[in-house]
């Protein structure tokens, strides 16, 4: 096996069937924005291997302080002892927790896995077994993630039955409550607390619910940052009724959305908060934080894994903070994001291009573009897109997402919607910023023109 069609061909072959790819060929090395495949090609990543690499390929800082840790202890299995990289995390994550209640630490392999632990750390605190989810959210591939994920039916098709248990209310987008994009927040947040307040009044009691989980920024479901007083709306129903706020900033976290966490404007205080992706940039590493409380009852041994935790991972994410804080990460990537999401609002404005974009959202480098659709999923059952120009072509986002890639960037879609997004890493040039905002508007005048 040596050319990359060799290597594709064998691959498709041996490699499952159940994971689907966006691009061809044989990736071989990485560095900063660039992806390069065996054949010599060079990508521009607007994908960050799906929101992992916010500080580029190949941190240099990371890449070494994952080296010297293989040199010194790689599996240090967490039930056996503590180790020192895992308790360095700790204490470096401390000082930036969104609330300073979050105090109890569990280190896992992926979100998956993370949110796994989570909902079962709500079971045993509570005493009660029912979860409340989002409709359009996403959390992992796992049994128990898997029955909280409502953002396609693609994740969960064939692997019936899921965990019981699980109830679901609208996030406050407007697609989910029938409304038009220009819906003010305040009426989309009455809403959809509106319906959760029904949910518990009629399918789920509060004294039966153990939990409610939320991504603060739906990412799977097409990218949509829910408002702050929705957020703050949910503590204030837990609060009252003993139910434990679950936060995913599985992809959302880690300075993705402009800040450390994208909670962090709303103020709000979950009970538990689930990151991983950008904390170790690309090392296997996820984590469950919560209060105290929710983890003292916990017996010894309940939670834990072989890897679990492991300590290149944890070295690496050490160097990620160190990374971020030193190079001003957050505030270099302010520019970038007022950058993409100006270019990406001046093509919404552009007349030929105009009548194919619905709507560009998103906040700091997690950032979506939504384009219209005659009739989405044979039905046209969205109201939003009935009403739309019946010139758009079918399945826009992904014939835009193939033309970037022909063209030498990689380009993600999301949700059942026709939606594309932007996920560049945080320190992204100027001038690779500009070449993907460029790459990207001529793909759709191609496709539409
Ligand atoms: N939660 C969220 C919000 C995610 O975006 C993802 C991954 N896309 C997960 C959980 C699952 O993480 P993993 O793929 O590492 O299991």
């Amino acid at each position: 096996l040596s050319t990359t069609e060799q290597l594709q061909s064998f691959g498709e072959r041996h490699v499952t069937k159940g994971i689907g790819r966006i691009a061809p060929g044989v990736m071989k090395k990485a560095e900063g924005s660039y992806v390069e495949y065996l054949d010599g090609k060079r990508m521009l990543d607007f994908t960050c291997g799906i929101g992992v690499t916010n500080l580029g390929h190949c941190h240099p800082k990371v890449s070494k302080a994952a080296a010297e840790q293989c040199m010194q202890l790689v599996h240090g299995q967490c039930s056996i002892s503590f180790h020192e990289p895992y308790l360095r995390l700790i204490e470096k994550l401390l000082p930036i927790m969104p609330h300073p209640s979050l105090g109890s630490f569990f280190f896992w392999n992926s979100g998956s896995e993370a949110v796994e632990a989570a909902l079962k750390m709500a079971r045993a605190t509570t005493g009660r077994q029912n979860v409340i989810c989002m409709q359009g959210g996403y959390h992992g591939r796992t049994f128990g993630a898997m029955a909280v994920t409502r953002s396609k039916t693609g994740y969960s098709e064939g692997f019936h039955p899921l965990m019981p248990g699980v109830f679901v209310t609208p996030y406050p987008f407007w697609h989910q409550l029938g409304l038009p994009p220009s819906t003010p927040t305040q009426t989309l947040t009455q809403l959809a607390l509106n319906q959760l307040h029904l949910l518990l009044q009629q399918q789920t009691s509060p004294s039966d619910t153990a939990a409610i989980i939320i991504e603060p920024v739906l990412g799977e479901g097409g990218y949509v940052p829910a408002p702050r007083e929705f957020l703050l709306g949910l503590r204030e129903l837990c609060d009252e009724h003993g139910i434990l706020l679950i936060v995913d900033e599985v992809q959302s976290g880690f300075g993705r959305t402009g800040a450390w966490w994208a909670i962090e404007e709303s103020g709000l205080r979950p009970d538990i908060l689930v990151m991983a992706k950008g904390l170790a940039n690309g090392f296997p590493l996820s984590g469950v934080v919560s209060r105290k409380e929710v983890t003292d009852k916990l017996r010894p041994g309940s939670m834990g894994g072989t890897y679990a935790g492991n300590a290149v991972s944890c070295a690496a994410a050490c160097a990620v903070i160190d990374a971020m804080e030193e190079e001003r990460m957050l505030e270099n990537m302010k520019e970038r994001s007022k950058h993409l999401l100006t270019s990406l609002h001046a093509l919404q404005s552009d007349p030929v291009l105009a009548p194919y974009i619905l709507d560009v959202r998103g906040r700091g480098l997690m950032v979506a573009v939504e384009f219209n659709s005659p009739a989405p999923l044979g039905g046209g059952w969205d109201p939003v897109y009935q009403s739309q120009n019946q010139k758009v072509p079918p399945n826009l986002a992904t014939l835009v997402a193939k033309r970037c890639i022909e063209k030498g960037m990689l380009l993600l879609t999301t949700s059942v919607y026709e939606v594309v997004r932007f996920i560049p890493a945080l320190n992204i040039g100027q001038g690779e910023m500009e070449s993907g905002v460029r790459v990207f508007e001529d793909s759709l005048r191609e496709v539409v023109g």
